[in-house]
């Protein structure tokens, strides 16, 4: 982390503790941190026990926190609607929580069902990713309070122990059906590399050297921000198609599928079942691939894997849309070595990797493209591969005793 990063990262967490006091009356056990994510290739590979490579983003979500010992939990964000929502550790329950609160609610459920014995709390958020932008707002809140818990605590629980109990609290408290790279690459990634995730074997993930500036690249993030409504149906729908795929295939998931029997798999397939497993199985290899590549020191050799990544999620996987398919042709013609639709789909990020100095350019160039095409003006980043959720201010005394 360079000393520009500490600065920000101590001065944030200065503020979020202020506001804490000034919400719920005295200062907080410790402040945490937990960061958006893109992720560079591996795109609907992860329910697929497949493989992902994300990143770590310099936006975080900060959350201060302070335990409570009459069972109550009291949340409140800077992004939300002012109101502090104060719920009950022992009534917390799916379907119970409506709204932003159910993802962090979530995790303190999640926690409990897991078996650890987690008191209520005052907690307060303030964040700097983009909500509902494709860069995971919500694993980052998830995250913040699944680190935060854990410390408080004293649990020791592994990253990807923490990661799962997140994922659980958006499957089953949020319900939306996520895989688990959201959660990993907000927990487990590390500053300056990009994250080699086996969804199979989260605990086995690594982590691969990522010098962008080093090698003259930048990452240029393009929030296109469209969010189109068929994405929630829609990711339940292609996981159940990809079951179904593998179910049909004989095989545990489709990550067990050799690229070489993919030819006769095919065929064997229903019309409607093809092109997905013909995603996961070719979007996996990319992965392999673009580690390779890094591992190699040749970051510019992602360039065509991204953009190949992107073909087959809008020819075969079907979930890129009109927005996302002009910031990546745009960002191509303006000389980026390569781009892709990032997250899930239906809207949100594009990520294009391009020479360092024709970052503007690049942006400029997808900006007077959504104009002429009517569409709002996306809102760009440059991204560097950030830390993993971490604690920025310890609480005095060291962790909680575990509470009943
Ligand atoms: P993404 O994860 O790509 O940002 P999601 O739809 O998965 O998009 O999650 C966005 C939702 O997460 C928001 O609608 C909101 O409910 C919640 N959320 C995320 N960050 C915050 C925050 N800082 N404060 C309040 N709610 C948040
Ligand atoms: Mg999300």
């Amino acid at each position: 982390m360079s000393r520009s990063d500490q600065w920000d990262d101590d001065s944030r967490a200065e503020r979020v503790a202020d506001g804490f006091e000034r919400l719920f009356g005295s200062a907080p056990d410790g402040v945490w941190a937990a960061p958006g994510r893109v992720n560079l290739i591996g795109e609907h590979t992860d329910y697929n026990d497949g493989f992902a490579l994300p990143m770590a983003l310099p936006q975080s979500t900060l959350l201060a926190a302070r335990v409570r010992t009459d069972g109550r939990l009291r949340l409140h964000s800077a992004q939300g609607d002012g109101r502090v929502t104060d719920l009950e550790v022992a009534s917390l329950a799916p379907g119970a929580v409506p709204g932003w609160a159910a993802y962090p609610a979530g995790v303190v459920w999640a926690l409990a069902e897991a078996g650890h014995p987690v008191a209520g709390a005052d907690l307060h958020f303030d964040s700097t990713v983009p909500t509902g932008a494709g860069l995971s707002s919500s694993a980052a809140l998830e995250c913040a309070v699944a680190v935060a818990y854990d410390a408080l605590h004293g649990l020791g629980l592994s990253g990807a122990e923490l990661a799962r109990i997140a994922q659980r609290a958006e499957n089953a408290f949020v319900g939306v059906p996520c895989g688990i790279m959201d959660q990993m690459a907000s927990v487990c990634s590390t500053a300056g590399a990009a994250l080699h995730l086996d969804a199979r074997h989260p605990e086995q993930h690594g982590h691969v050297p990522f010098d962008l500036r080093g090698q003259g690249l930048r990452l240029l993030v393009i929030d296109t921000r469209v969010t189109h409504d068929l994405g929630d149906g829609a990711y339940a729908a292609l996981r159940k198609g990809c079951e179904r795929a593998a179910a049909l295939l004989g095989l545990p998931a489709l990550r067990d599928l050799p690229p070489g029997e993919l030819p006769r798999a095919l065929q064997s397939l229903p019309a409607e079942l093809a092109p997905l497993v013909r995603h996961v199985v070719t979007e996996n290899a990319r992965v392999t691939e673009a580690v390779a590549r890094l591992q190699e020191g040749n970051a510019a050799a992602l360039g065509p894997i991204l953009t190949a990544g992107h073909a087959s999620l809008r020819d075969d996987y079907r979930v890129s849309c009109p927005e996302t398919d002009l910031a990546v042709a745009a960002s191509l013609e303006a000389g980026a070595l390569g781009a892709r639709m990032t997250g899930g789909g239906f809207g949100g990020s594009v990520i294009a990797l391009v020479r360092a100095g024709l970052e503007d350019f690049v942006g400029e160039h997808v900006t007077a493209a959504f104009a002429a095409a009517g569409h709002r003006p996306p809102h760009l980043l440059t991204a560097t591969p950030a830390a993993g959720a971490r604690r920025l201010a310890p609480p005095p005394g060291g962790p909680h005793p575990v509470l009943p």
